[in-house]
């Protein structure tokens, strides 16, 4: 996937390598929904209900509990972007390079301009109306800084088009992740008797999923990465 290359990060695009983004964009994914989850639980004093792409506050969470906990979903992936690009820029590399676009903090301006996501919802909450507009204008600008470090880590040669891939790549995801979230615990669930089984109200379906991610993401980033070394 990566390989760092005299002045820059060269980025070849295999299969592996695309398979282990999506995987890594599904577990930060999950970050997101599991931050919304455990803080809520935290602040509304006990658990909501969490899915692959959704999750709901305790029945009775206050308005202040209940817009933190909305807030935190985004915050737990600012994080991610902004953690990614400050370790990219003190030690360029692969690792580094695709947290900063698996967090898909880059794409959340787009919700907001359909009148979605959690930032323009917050917004609704706080009384200010359908700042579509504002909202994206703001999260796109905040998402600027860690790009800048993604795009000077790369090698001159191929990195518009390294850049623009990788920018995009997480699109097909985001479009289908409320039809995957219900084939896991949802409406459509493959397994409907283990959906119903939850640890920590997470369904057990939906760790089983969290943990096949995080397996297939380490085995082939190894693979990947022993694979680029030995070059
Ligand atoms: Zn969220």
């Amino acid at each position: 996937m990566s390989n760092r290359l005299g002045d820059g990060l060269v980025v070849p695009v295999t299969l592996p390598g695309v398979i282990a983004f999506l995987l890594l964009l599904g577990i930060c994914y999950q970050a997101h929904e599991l931050g919304h989850h455990f803080f809520g639980g935290l602040v509304c004093g006990r658990l909501g209900t969490v899915t692959l792409s959704t999750y709901e506050s305790a029945d009775g969470c206050r308005r202040l509990p209940d817009v933190l906990t909305e807030l935190f979903g985004p915050f737990v992936s600012l994080i991610i972007a902004y953690a990614a690009a400050l370790r990219l820029r003190s030690r360029p590399g692969l690792l580094a390079f695709g947290f900063v676009f698996a967090s898909y903090f880059h794409l959340r301006f787009i919700p907001p301009l359909m009148g979605g996501g959690d930032e323009l919802d917050v917004v609704r909450k706080l009384g200010f109306g359908n700042l579509h507009l504002t909202v994206a204008i703001i999260l796109f600008l905040l998402a600027l800084p860690p790009l800048a470090i993604a795009w000077r880590s790369l090698a001159a040669p191929g990195r518009w088009w390294t850049f623009a891939l990788i920018y995009v790549l997480p699109l097909p995801f985001l479009w289908y992740v409320d039809a995957l979230a219900a084939l896991v615990s949802g409406s459509k669930a493959v397994f409907p008797a283990l959906a119903s089984i939850t640890l920590l109200r997470i369904p057990v379906t939906l760790l089983v999923v969290d943990v096949v991610m995080i397996v297939g993401f380490l085995l082939l980033s190894g693979v990947i990465l022993s694979r680029e070394s030995a070059r």
